[in-house]
């Protein structure tokens, strides 16, 4: 005899919304059976393990099709259910947190395409099968049971439990197919999403032909489910490749099994070269989330902070609950927890690499650097430690340093981290603005990626000691001993000597007033005769190239130009000033300014002047 039930309120109300929504990734339902009859393997072998229940078993999920009739059947032999079973658990739609989102997707009374692709992300769990089926029936008989129990339901108004026929133990799920969803009778369908979404289910799941042959259609390699040591490096590699759909070998490889107040598996690869796609605008992580082997999404950006997005692997976790939606998993405490021991993970593992391969690490950082220095911008929890395994370019060092080393090779009396952001790194050797650390012996990091200047805006300092632009302000370089013995009397001392061209100056200032914010004596050039600087609050090189991207007239600031008081052409011109001569001081000073923008990577500002000047001065000197 079969009992009448009514879903509960609104349910078939909800299920409208979710089939209606979910109508682009019906496809999903399978995934949503398929584990479900894996969870339910999984008790059963739980239980007979546990001795409640007689015998072993081997578990297993068979698919088949009548394709007469357009019904798709899912069969497993997991623990089942009895009538009270199927009345509370089938009776109910979805959990209670998806109900309560799609209620308020409802209650807003718009369907945005957006909204239905959060819809989306929701397994709706058994439900899902209203998609794709106009009648489903489920038939269960539970292992301890000797009765059988038919669930059936349109979906709509409600369900009926009847007793029935069925010889094992186990679920078998019949769906009757929609006219439009026939395409789930094609045996290469079929085939096609088992390997998308439950390759990695532990049991078999077979295709069961018509004549009873069975075809395997998962592969079970769930690798990040076997023990590390169990695992070849050409293991790694095929899987790596096959998950990142790449060719090269990992720069590395992080298998960890995490337990404690959140348990998680990890595999994960950092990648040894950039992928093509790692400069998107949308930034997003690729990694596959796993609920107990069974494949929920590539798109949970909450897993790794952005800059930690060239990372490539799955992480497979039994503390989400499969039906969670992508809305959900973002503010999911269970998500922030993998992420922080994720992220600590990587970081330390980037800065053994330091210590133990370098050259790998040289390589790894040319292709993802630049990614990886995002993270000091914008994750200012990590910052001090993505510093620690950043790397730099120097004026002194051949190869890149990390800032630990650059401060262990601090000169005696040196306080600050110096750096020359620049547009080009070719422009960094034989800048005027390295001359006078280049006489103390004093390195300098050349900073040429166009975030540098972003971080280094957010960023005072690395372990105390502050980043300080070379080419922005005064920077005193007096109370540090040179290299080759001089100290602070004779920086003094050539500090008096500045004096001396006072008058070339206030001539070349008088010419450039429109153009410059100042011109004064540099403490700071040894060779050459001038440098332009910027204000100590102005922007930087890369800062204004980034401004001059968005806004083609951009200037930024007027700059302060610097002149070398030593360099016998500004002596000379003084000399000349001083004794009343003005002949040709308008171009000098001019020529000046322009050769200054020059060295900076700059345009002159009216390149034919430029060369007529010049050729008149060169005309003279001959
Ligand atoms: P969830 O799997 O997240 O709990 P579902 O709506 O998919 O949500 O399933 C509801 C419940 O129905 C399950 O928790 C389980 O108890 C039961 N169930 C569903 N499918 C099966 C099955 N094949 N065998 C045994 N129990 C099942």
């Amino acid at each position: 005899m079969s009992e009448q039930y009514q879903f509960a309120a609104d349910t078939g109300k909800i299920l409208d919304i979710v089939i209606d929504s979910l109508y682009s990734q019906k496809e999903i339902f399978l995934r949503e059976l398929v584990s479900n009859g894996s969870d339910a393997i999984s008790k059963r072998q739980f239980d007979s393990l546990q001795g409640a229940a007689a015998g072993s078993f081997d578990g297993m999920i068979s698919i088949a099709v009548d394709k007469k009739a357009k019904r798709l059947t899912i069969t497993d032999n997991g623990i089942g259910m009895n009538d009270e079973d199927l009345k509370s658990t089938l009776g109910t739609i979805a959990s209670s947190g998806t109900k309560a989102f799609l209620e308020q997707i409802e209650q807003s009374g718009e369907k945005s395409n957006s909204q239905s692709q959060l819809i989306g992300q929701f397994g709706v769990g058994f439900y899902a099968a209203f998609m794709v089926a106009e009648r489903v029936e489920v038939l269960s008989k539970k292992s301890d049971s000797n009765q059988a129990f038919c669930w059936a339901s349109d979906g709509k108004s409600g369900f009926t439990i009847s007793p029935a026929d069925k010889q094992d133990t186990g679920t078998a799920i019949t769906l009757f197919l929609k006219s439009d969803a026939k395409e789930y009778l094609e045996e290469e369908r079929i085939a096609h999403l088992i390997k998308k979404y439950s390759d990695h289910i532990s049991f078999p799941i077979n295709w069961l032909d018509k004549d009873g042959e069975l075809k395997r259609l998962n592969a079970s390699t769930a690798l990040w489910t076997k023990p590390a040591k169990d695992i070849s490096e050409d293991e790694y590699k095929s899987f790596y490749n096959s998950v990142s759909a790449s060719y090269d070998a990992p720069f590395a490889t992080l298998h960890n099994k995490t337990e404690g107040v959140v348990e998680f598996t990890n595999l994960l690869f950092i990648p040894s070269v950039a992928p093509y796609d790692l400069y998107d605008p949308d930034r997003k992580s690729k990694l596959q989330l796993y609920v107990n082997r069974v494949f929920i999404t590539d798109q949970c950006d909450e897993l790794v902070p952005k800059w930690m997005r060239f990372l490539r692997g799955v992480i497979d976790t039994p503390d989400v609950n499969l039906n969670v939606s992508r809305e959900m998993l973002q503010h999911s405490p269970v998500i922030t927890k993998i992420r922080k021991s994720l992220v600590k993970r990587v970081l330390s593992e980037l800065k053994k690499s330091i210590e133990k391969r370098r050259d790998a690490y040289q390589n790894f950082w040319d292709g993802f650097g630049r990614v990886v220095k995002e993270g000091i911008y914008e994750d200012a929890e990590n910052r001090a430690k993505i510093l620690e395994v950043s790397f730099f370019k120097s004026a002194k060092s051949s190869t890149m340093l990390t800032l630990d080393e650059y401060i262990d090779a601090f000169a005696e009396g040196q306080e600050e981290i110096y750096y020359l952001s620049v547009e080009d790194p070719v422009l960094a050797s034989g800048s005027p603005h390295l001359e006078g650390f280049e006489a103390k012996g004093v390195d300098v990091l050349i900073l040429s990626d166009p975030v540098d200047d972003f971080w280094l805006a957010n960023t005072a300092d690395y372990k105390g000691k502050t980043f300080r632009s070379i080419s922005r302000g005064d920077v005193d370089l007096t109370g540090i001993k040179s290299a080759d013995g001089k100290n602070a009397d004779d920086d003094q001392k050539a500090a008096d000597e500045t004096k001396s061209a006072d008058t070339a100056v206030a001539k070349i200032k008088d010419v450039l007033s429109a153009r410059v914010a100042d011109v004064k004596p540099s403490k700071n050039l040894a060779k050459s005769v001038a440098r332009l600087i910027a204000d100590e609050n102005a922007m930087d090189a890369q800062m204004e190239r980034f401004m001059r991207m968005h806004d083609a007239d951009f200037k930024g600031a007027p700059k302060i130009l610097e002149v070398n008081a030593k360099h016998p052409l500004i002596a000379a011109l003084n000399d000349r000033l001083t004794k009343g001569d003005f002949a040709e001081a308008d171009d000098f000073a001019e020529l000046i300014y322009q050769s200054a923008l020059i060295s900076d990577g700059k345009q002159v500002d009216d390149p034919h002047t430029f060369a007529e000047k010049l050729a008149k001065v060169m005309q003279k000197a001959l």
